[in-house]
């Protein structure tokens, strides 16, 4: 309810409130059709733009991808009305699917209501692990919830190993007996229950890429480069399911995002890959300094992100900073006010949240990280690391590699993979670069001193921490 915080001026946030509920009633089925289908429909779109992860990221697309995507779900969410997580989301993108017979697990033959899936799910339990599978997918997602694991960790998690066992870096011995080739969802529900109890080849997943890493190669004999190379983490934590290959401000955006490579901080994709509206480096610099303090301020107000981006003014396509969505901006700024009885403008907030992530990094450098070689990640996630993947879009990467000059007719395709590897970390090193001048940090990833003092947080306590840094 509008008045339960007891905002400073209900009338001013109740104007906002009813432009906000308006706009999305009107366009949203124009728009995303966030209130009908959820972020299910983004698996169709994803998969169409070559964004879709497939096989632990080796691919962004599948001739199978249909069997996922919104018409499927639409079928199958049974509740037909808009469910919001929090009382009076107009935009109440949630969905479930009720009656539910679980094949397998304790709950075996029981009805169950499933909340989900959301795309994430979809993409991660279901392309990323090579299974198009409606149903696995609607089990493995209740089985997450019920079993208290993050969907998003368990789906790039399984798809590392099942790349792995394809590889022949890990067999049945590490296993467990279990035949872990992608697609093979039977091999995968077994292991998500494994996970919610703890033991066999489920336990070694349900600790994570980093901790997978290390265990495949001191038990296994596994090569730890290519272990590097593969593995989807970064900072510990694993990736979250967009392709990112094409996309170098995304790469940033997932490399450079304070908790791991996770979306909320920046979801940069469509505007530099699709959109084309961060073409330069000085852009791309530009959006991993804006958006990612823009999005924590919804953190900061206990705000969801997506009523600000999923549905746009009519009009916001003639603004200057469509990308920012400023009409919007705007009425965060209203309500913020309205709330508080403090007059604030845009750049208020956004100071308010620019402090706060760096006080982030500071905090991440007094626990021992926070510097640049944790901003790291995979090769993978840059582009193609094995032959297969470089020959399943030849045509794109040959293009690529001509425009830098190389004549590709003379190269063999390892060399080629070597050519564009080289080039595309040279390009992630010198976006890292562009960031941090910009954020006001130190080459290695440190806050300045100047900063800190711009931003009104020089306390000795966080001062000395980024001196020692040398920042
Ligand atoms: S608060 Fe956000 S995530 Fe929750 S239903 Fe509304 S739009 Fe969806």
């Amino acid at each position: 309810k509008a008045d339960s915080n007891g905002p400073a001026d209900l009338g001013r946030l109740q104007r906002v409130g009813a432009k906000m509920h308006k706009e999305i009633h009107d366009y949203d089925d124009q728009q995303c059709g966030m209130r009908r289908h959820g972020t299910s429909y983004l698996v169709g779109i994803m998969n169409d733009y070559d964004l879709l992860p497939v096989h632990n990221f080796r691919y962004g697309s599948h001739p199978d991808g249909h069997k996922i995507d919104v018409k499927v779900w639409d079928a199958r969410f049974t509740q037909g009305v808009p469910d919001g997580c929090w009382y009076g989301c107009t935009l109440s993108c949630s969905h479930a699917v009720d009656g539910f017979v679980l094949r397998t697990g304790p709950y075996k033959g029981q009805k169950v209501i499933v909340d989900g899936p959301e795309y994430e799910n979809a993409a991660g339990l279901g392309a990323n692990c090579g299974i198009f599978d409606p149903d696995y997918i609607i089990e493995a997602n209740f089985y997450c919830d019920t079993y208290a694991l993050d969907t998003i960790s368990v789906g790039t998690a399984m798809a590392f190993a099942m790349e792995c066992y394809e590889m022949g870096l890990i067999d049945k011995r590490a296993t467990g007996g279990l035949d872990f080739r992608f697609g093979n969802a039977e091999a995968a529900i077994e292991a998500i229950h494994q996970m919610g109890r703890g033991e066999g080849f489920g336990a070694i997943i349900g600790q994570g890429v980093r901790r997978m890493k290390k265990i495949f190669a001191e038990q296994y004999g596994a090569d730890p480069k290519i272990l590097q190379d593969i593995g989807m983490e970064a900072k510990g934590l694993e990736f979250s399911e967009y392709m990112p290959k094409e996309s170098l401000a995304q790469q940033g955006g997932y490399g450079l995002a304070s908790k791991g490579p996770q979306h909320d901080e920046a979801w940069l994709i469509f505007m530099d890959m699709v959109n084309n509206q961060i073409p330069t480096m000085e852009d791309k610099a530009e959006a991993l300094h804006y958006f990612p303090i823009w999005r924590t301020w919804f953190g900061l107000c206990g705000l969801c992100k997506l009523p600000w981006n999923d549905i746009v003014p009519p009009d916001n396509a003639l603004t200057d900073e469509p990308a920012k969505i400023p009409e919007h901006v705007r009425n965060y700024v209203e309500i913020f006010s309205a709330v508080t009885g403090r007059q604030v403008t845009s750049e208020d907030l956004l100071l308010m949240s620019e402090r706060v992530y760096n006080f982030q990094r500071v905090f991440n450098l007094r626990m021992g990280f926070g510097t640049r070689e944790h901003d790291k990640i995979p090769y993978r996630a840059q582009g193609p690391v094995t032959v297969e993947e470089y020959e399943s879009r030849a045509e794109r990467y040959d293009k690529q590699l001509k425009a830098l000059g190389y004549d590709v007719e003379k190269m063999s395709t390892p060399e080629k993979v070597a050519a564009l590897r080289a080039h595309r970390e040279s390009q992630y090193e010198k976006l890292v670069d562009a960031v941090y001048a910009r954020r006001g940090w130190t080459k290695n990833g440190v806050p300045k001193v100047e900063t800190l003092q711009r931003l009104g947080i020089d306390y000795p306590d966080v001062v000395e921490i980024v001196r020692r840094a040398g920042g």
